[in-house]
């Protein structure tokens, strides 16, 4: 009996996902708390897709400066002040804080600013207090994961580097995930010195393979010494700096050294183990497709369960969770075409399955690329290509993919991320009008298939 408790639900973690589901729940009439140490909004709005974005944004100002004089403009005088930068993202960050606080008020959820534990299956320790509930939801993200070598104390990770006191004029980034080719970017545009290691053959695994070739190349073309097949295996802290003694037996010195080798999720001191929540070797608690997790009365939403962690994932499981529980319509998860940018310099947009994995999934598939000069660059000198790939499977003539390194990826492909989700055809793509002059109408333009991967076809 819900009465029996003092809420229906308490949720832990104020992020993207906590927040929404805390609201949506109190507007089906739930009586919610949730709980939070942090400042709200979580890894998004503090430490992850906000300032990020707004790094980017200060860190391409460069390029657009040098960009300009192919336009006519003389920009004299040009600088860049960090402490400014970090002062004004602080500011827009704690406005936001403020527009998470006023959302959860406004929706009648109490915030308990405290840290939260499990006690049993509806009891929470809050900051040394007791809370009842009928149901709990854990939606307490992840953490960046540090590996184990001598010397990693002196390194940051994403979670610092958007506080440094000074911007470093050398950076080794480690790793070739998202985070590592955004801040390899920011660092770069900024006009430090970037080193970026990674340890496998192509940096952002999992993408389509054209992508990584591609992005590769662009960022190196814009000065950043990516090295691959490479590692660091101890941090020496000197006089001039931080020597890095790396796997290849050479060494690199730098001011900061930024890994970026992945999140783990945030279920250490929950006490899970306890209540028999179960988790997966990782520490992702372990869900079905409503978020539920392996105890009848809690739910998992968001970077804890390591489905996919993006923030408008975690949203659209904090909905169906809250439409499910109080709003009488089950809604399960869809996980399936969820569309992704990486805000690297030049960025990258992906929508559906790559190449490799379409090969796999349907056999012979038919490949659309194209790459071409930007038009803006086509008075800048700058040399930066865009490339754009559709993968068609050839009997339904289903557009299965679309993958994009180019400015504006992210924006263009959210509306190809529609016409994939529901099920497009190269005909119906064929048949939509291009825009132009835009990069978009190569998307519907695309006339000529192209051979396979080579790697991809053996
Ligand atoms: P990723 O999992 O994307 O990348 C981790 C990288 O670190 C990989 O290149 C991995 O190599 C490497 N790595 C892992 N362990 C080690 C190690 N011990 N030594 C050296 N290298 C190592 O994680 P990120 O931290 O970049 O991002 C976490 C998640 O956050 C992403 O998966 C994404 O879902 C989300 N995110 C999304 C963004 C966006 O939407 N724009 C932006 C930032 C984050 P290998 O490939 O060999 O495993």
């Amino acid at each position: 009996m819900a009465n029996a408790y003092d809420y229906d639900l308490y949720v832990i973690g104020a992020g993207s996902g906590g927040v929404r589901a805390s609201r949506i729940s109190a507007g089906f009439g739930a009586r919610v708390a949730v709980a939070e140490d942090r400042p709200l909004g979580g890894t998004c709005v503090n430490v992850g897709c906000v300032p990020k974005k707004l790094f980017v944004y200060s860190s391409h100002t460069a390029e657009d400066i040098e960009d300009a004089a192919g336009y006519g403009w003389t920009v004299e005088g040009v600088k860049f002040h960090w402490p400014t930068l970090i002062a004004n993202k602080n500011k827009e960050i704690e406005r936001l804080n403020g527009i998470y606080r006023k959302l959860l008020d406004n929706a009648g959820v109490d915030l308990h600013e405290a840290r939260a534990t499990l006690v049993d299956a509806h009891t929470v320790d809050v900051g040394g207090r007791q809370v009842t509930a009928e149901t709990i939801l854990i939606a307490t993200g992840g953490w960046p994961y540090l590996p184990d070598i001598p010397g990693v104390e002196h390194a940051i990770t994403s979670n610092e580097a958007f506080f440094l006191d000074d911007l470093p004029k050398r950076v080794a980034v480690i790793g070739g995930g998202y985070i590592a080719v955004e801040f390899a970017g920011i660092f770069n545009g900024m006009g430090s010195k970037v080193t970026q290691l990674y340890r496998g053959e192509q940096i952002l695994r999992g993408f389509d393979a054209d992508v990584r070739h591609t992005l590769a190349e662009e960022i190196r073309k814009k000065g950043i010494d990516l090295r691959c097949h490479v590692n660091v295996m101890r941090i020496d802290k000197t006089d001039t700096g931080l020597t890095l003694h790396l796997t290849d037996d050479s060494m690199l010195e730098v001011d900061t050294v930024m890994f970026a080798t992945g999140r783990v999720p945030n279920t250490k001191d929950l006490n899970l183990h306890d209540i028999g929540v179960a988790t997966d070797e990782k520490g992702a608690i372990l869900v079905d497709e409503f978020s539920k997790t392996s105890v009848d009365n809690i739910y998992a939403i968001g970077d804890v369960t390591d489905r996919i962690a993006l923030t408008p994932v975690a949203i659209m499981e904090g909905m169906a969770f809250a439409r499910t529980l109080y709003g009488g319509m089950p809604t399960a998860v869809d996980h399936a075409n969820v569309p992704s940018a990486v805000f690297s310099q030049p960025p990258v947009g992906s929508v559906g399955l790559t190449e490799e994995e379409a090969r796999a999934e349907h056999g012979d598939v038919h490949i659309y690329r194209s790459t071409f000069t930007p038009m803006k660059h086509t008075m800048t000198g700058r040399g930066e290509k865009t490339m754009m790939k559709l993968i068609v499977e050839p009997k339904s003539d289903r557009v299965l993919g679309a993958h994009m390194v180019g400015p504006d990826a992210g924006e263009i492909i959210q509306g190809i991320g529609i016409a994939v989700k529901i099920g497009a055809t190269k005909a119906q793509f064929d048949a939509t009008i291009g825009i132009h002059p835009t990069a978009a109408e190569e998307f519907v333009t695309m006339r000529d298939r192209v051979e396979p991967l080579a790697e991809a076809a053996e």
